[in-house]
């Protein structure tokens, strides 16, 4: 990737209203059988679509292929129980109702290369995947047989590995794992979230990523937001711990955030995904406000290493607006891009 200043997005995207009901997280599908499978591969190709107008640099479904960025990943997963639910609280934030781990877990066979294969064949542009996280993962279920965080979070970790190498074989350029519970457990994040995470990229040659963010803009998060005070310093926990990692590149919400941007210079050296969208709000960024949300963030990140991104996914958000705002991220990285060529000539 030789352009600077490489835009993307977080994950997920709108869905168009005749896949699933729009402004809707996690909307069941509307379609059934072969109709939904070639109604999520015109989602997909719409989704790219407007991403590539938007000009956007590294394109991805749009989670246009999900119902939900962690439990449809599951779904696919052998010893665990849709049927049997139990409450627990996620996130430690909001109860909800989950599966049930009954026994080993285990893949059968690829959740989403097939998906991404259509993806790669749709377009030449560097591709994105998301995947779920195994601390994000394990904290969305009941677990009733391995009794233990860690230990199910390892087993993940395998599962995902196997994933994403045959993502990668089908040509997927950079692998996401999203992992908001990083941002909640940091002594589990530092005991074995990450050496998990490691776990679920070894032996990849594509570049990884991992997602650490406030979350969607529901009312759950919203909620939770309050509580932080007026500094968020969540990432300060993990990341000494993320800045040793193997991952390649931190994607992280700054934008409209309470978060210290000289965090930042705690992984000094990584790639970092900077979220200059802000996906809790219909209010279209202006591309200056975006530039100067990058602009900030350069003072931490190298001009070589940081990426323009958005601050979550945008699935919940109108699709008139979730253009605009994947126009006004262009706009911006484009004023920071030639202040960067402007400097470089002045040197
Ligand atoms: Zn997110």
């Amino acid at each position: 990737m030789k352009k600077l200043l490489p835009t993307s997005t977080a994950g997920s995207l709108p869905k168009p209203i005749w896949l699933a009901q729009p402004e809707t997280l996690w909307s069941p599908w509307k379609l059934q059988g072969e109709e939904l499978i070639e109604g999520k591969q015109d989602a997909l190709r719409v989704a790219l679509q407007e991403q590539q107008h938007a000009g956007i640099d590294i394109v991805s479904d749009g989670e246009q292929t999900r119902q939900h960025f962690v439990t449809t990943f599951i779904e696919h997963l052998d010893g665990v129980d849709f049927e049997k639910r139990e409450t627990v609280k996620i996130r430690d934030r909001y109860e909800a109702s989950v599966p049930t781990v009954f026994g080993p877990v285990s893949r059968q066979k690829p959740v989403f290369v097939d998906d991404a294969k259509f993806l790669r064949q749709q377009t030449n542009k560097p591709i994105k995947w998301a995947l779920p996280g195994p601390m994000t993962m394990i904290d969305t279920l009941y677990d009733d047989h391995y009794k233990s965080r860690e230990k199910l979070a390892w087993e993940f970790a395998k599962i995902l590995n196997q994933e994403a190498k045959e993502l990668e074989a089908a040509g997927v350029d950079i692998i996401q794992f999203d992992e908001p519970a990083f941002n909640v457990f940091f002594e589990e994040v530092n005991d074995w979230g990450i050496a998990c995470l490691e776990r679920a990229i070894e032996g990849l040659k594509c570049e990884t990523v991992v997602h650490i963010c406030y979350g969607y803009g529901i009312k759950a998060n919203t909620d939770w937001k309050k509580t932080l005070g007026s500094e968020w310093r969540q990432y300060e926990e993990v990341f000494p711990k993320l800045q040793k990692s193997n991952i390649d590149i931190i994607s992280l919400e700054c934008h409209n955030s309470h978060v210290p941007m000289e965090l930042l210079e705690l992984i000094r050296g990584k790639k970092v995904m900077v979220g200059a969208i802000d996906v809790a709000t219909d209010v279209i960024e202006t591309p200056e406000e975006v530039a100067n949300t990058l602009r900030e963030a350069l003072k931490y990140v190298d001009a070589d290493k940081l990426y323009p991104c958005t601050n979550c996914g945008m699935a919940p958000l109108a699709r008139n607006v979730a253009n605009a705002k994947l126009a006004a991220l262009s706009a911006g990285a484009e004023i920071i891009r030639q202040e960067l060529i402007a400097k470089e000539l002045a040197a």
